[in-house]
């Protein structure tokens, strides 16, 4: 297949906003792929090479590197490649206008060497393409850089202007988020007639959309039905919803309910099999190495030869076994001898789930058989065993033991569901877990997280850094990122000033093409960044994009006086909150004011 139709098919995308219209585009695409590329053409088209949790490899070109790979391709100046480029604000572009300009000039003398030698020009194919980049992300060591460098100025001396483009971005790692899974899953149904329920449900157990769309394109759509958990493949993990009132908790969970102890720490799926063990975060990123301590836990207290349980990484004080909060777990992380830092930092693990055992998929199984699966493999030790849990009847069950969970240093409780159909929905965040955090007084009940998209330049004392930045939500219908408001407090000095240096890697000339804003910014980023913020409450906006005529014609919502709290380095943007859920902590809010207020009439 050649490259030249991908080529095409992301410059149609990057043309186009609407979701339908693109999952149109995608759809076109895969019908005329062939089934043993397709699998290639769905990682190219979300800008990677292979599913994250596989580690994504850093291509490690840098600019400067870019910028003589595209010198030497289209035999200009590096300087001539960075004017252009500051002109036109992105390398994609600089390359595919050289490459039209030179082109031109020697097209005819191409043309003429061709038909004397009667060959037809090489075209360039996607394996061709995917199979440089891959090798380029492989290098490694002494002498790797040069070899990078070779590998794609090559590719582009043999691409066209628009290949060389796309080429180019994808090496800058700008083709990212450029369309989501969502999209792709929306093509694929359309293009083969599979539901799209079924690709997501297999996409959360098995979270390879270039494998999915392989498997639909070679054997039909009933080849993923029955895709099942396996180790060292994570799933996407199922979430809890939220909620502040005991009463709402109780109706929604059922009677009686596993109360949980909700540990302010990171979440670890734990995957074994045999003497291997791998640890995945939340986002889906292999952390085992950061763990080397609980590798140890895993093969010592595990007790069958393939599993998959889920817990909670907890940072403890050693000396008193107390817990402390999430932020010591960071401490840990930028240590650069892992075994010294696990020693100095050490960690419980207290698990909560059982989604595999030799080779048994538990996640259709209801809530009490999973936990009686993790009560059978797992031998208990102090630093690596069952969440504290009880059984609650009702509301002042479930309020003495949050204020246990409270005293113990923890965040509050994880209310589960115990019914037929507690089932493990991996990748859904549903009402069979429901998350009852310590309320952060008359504010918002819960904090928020959002997606950095912009920035504002600061003044005065702020001279240098940014005054605010721009946050956003992300609407999982649209597959897009709908603002929500400017964020400026909250940050610590240190953290102000690190705010550029931490920014600039996702800095754009532009809005990006999946972001809705009414606002200018004055420095656009690729969505990428996720942070906590808490704020006062949720109100309507005339501005911002979230929710937008949802509750009221042409208006927004929007957070008021929020504030920074945290980087979620453990979430990726599509895990932010989301519109609607902003959307039901509004109306909550308007519940609240009802209750406080009574009309008029009932007076
Ligand atoms: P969410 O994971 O719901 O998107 P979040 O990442 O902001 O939200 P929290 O609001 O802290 O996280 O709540 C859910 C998280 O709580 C889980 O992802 C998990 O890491 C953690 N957790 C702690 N204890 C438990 C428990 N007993 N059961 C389930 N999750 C728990």
């Amino acid at each position: 297949m050649e490259f030249a139709v991908i080529a095409q098919t992301l410059e149609i995308l990057e043309k186009t906003t609407s979701k339908i219209q693109q999952a149109a585009t995608l759809a076109m695409l895969f019908k005329k792929t062939p089934p043993s590329v397709i699998d290639k053409v769905v990682y190219l088209i979300l800008g990677t090479l292979w599913p994250d949790w596989k580690g994504m490899p850093e291509l490690g070109i840098a600019e400067k590197g870019i910028q003589k790979c595209i010198a030497l391709a289209t035999n200009t100046t590096e300087a001539e490649v960075e004017k252009l480029y500051k002109s036109l604000g992105d390398y994609g572009a600089a390359v595919e206008r050289l490459k039209m300009s030179k082109q031109g000039k020697a097209a005819g003398l191409t043309a003429f060497i061709k038909s004397a030698k009667g060959v037809q020009g090489k075209k360039l194919d996607v394996e061709t393409v995917y199979n440089a980049l891959a090798k380029i992300a492989m290098l490694q060591g002494e002498g790797s850089r040069d070899m990078k460098l070779r590998l794609l100025t090559a590719l582009l001396m043999d691409a066209e202007p628009k290949e060389a483009k796309y080429i180019v971005r994808f090496v800058e790692g700008r083709l990212r988020l450029g369309v989501g899974e969502a999209t792709v899953m929306d093509g694929l149904a359309s293009a083969f007639g599979v539901s799209r329920d079924l690709i997501e449900r297999a996409y959360n157990v098995y979270p390879d959309l270039g494998a999915i769309a392989k498997l639909i394109a070679e054997k039909g759509g009933s080849a993923i039905r029955d895709i099942k958990p396996a180790p060292g493949i994570p799933l996407r993990p199922m979430l809890a919803e939220r909620a502040s009132d005991p009463v709402e908790i109780m109706n929604k969970a059922g009677v009686p309910a596993l109360a949980e102890f909700k540990y302010d720490g990171e979440r670890g799926q734990i995957h074994k099999k045999g003497e291997k063990v791998w640890i995945f975060s939340r986002r889906l990123e292999d952390i085992t190495h950061q763990y080397p301590d609980v590798v140890e836990m895993v093969l010592k207290h595990v007790k069958a030869d393939e599993a998959i349980i889920e817990g909670e990484m907890v940072a403890v004080d050693p000396e008193t076994g107390e817990f402390k909060p999430f932020q010591e777990l960071m401490h840990r992380k930028r240590k650069k001898d892992i075994h010294e830092a696990a020693k100095e930092y050490p960690v419980v693990v207290r698990l909560f789930d059982c989604l595999y055992v030799n080779g048994v998929d538990l996640t259709k199984r209801p809530l009490p058989e999973r936990r009686e699966w993790l009560k059978k493999i797992v031998e208990e030790s102090e630093g690596f065993k069952i969440a504290e849990h009880t059984l609650v009847k009702d509301t002042k069950e479930l309020e003495q033991f949050f204020l246990k969970a409270i005293e113990s240093g923890c965040e509050g409780l994880v209310v589960k569901s115990l019914g037929i159909d507690s089932v493990y929905q991996a990748g859904v965040r549903g009402w069979l877990w429901i998350k009852y955090k310590r309320d952060y007084k008359s504010e918002l009940s819960d904090t928020v997280d959002l997606v950095v998209v912009g920035a504002f330049h600061g003044r005065g004392k702020r001279a240098g850094t940014y005054g605010a930045l721009l946050l956003a939500a992300y609407d999982p219908d649209t597959d897009r990122f709908v603002t929500v408001c400017k964020v400026g407090t909250g940050f610590t000095d240190e953290e102000l000033a690190q705010l550029p240096k931490k920014l600039e890697p996702y800095k754009l000339p532009h809005k990006h093409q999946r972001v809705d804003s009414e606002i200018e910014a004055d420095v656009w980023f690729e969505p990428a960044l996720v942070m906590e913020v808490a704020g006062a409450e949720i109100t309507l906006s005339p501005v911002h994009t979230c929710c937008w005529s949802w509750a009221k014609p042409e208006t927004g919502i929007s957070i008021r006086f929020p504030r920074f709290i945290r980087w979620r380095e453990d979430k990726s943007p599509t895990e932010a909150t989301t519109s609607k859920e902003l959307f039901e902590m509004y109306l909550r809010k308007l519940k609240k004011i009802e209750k406080a207020e009574p009309k008029a009439e009932e007076v």
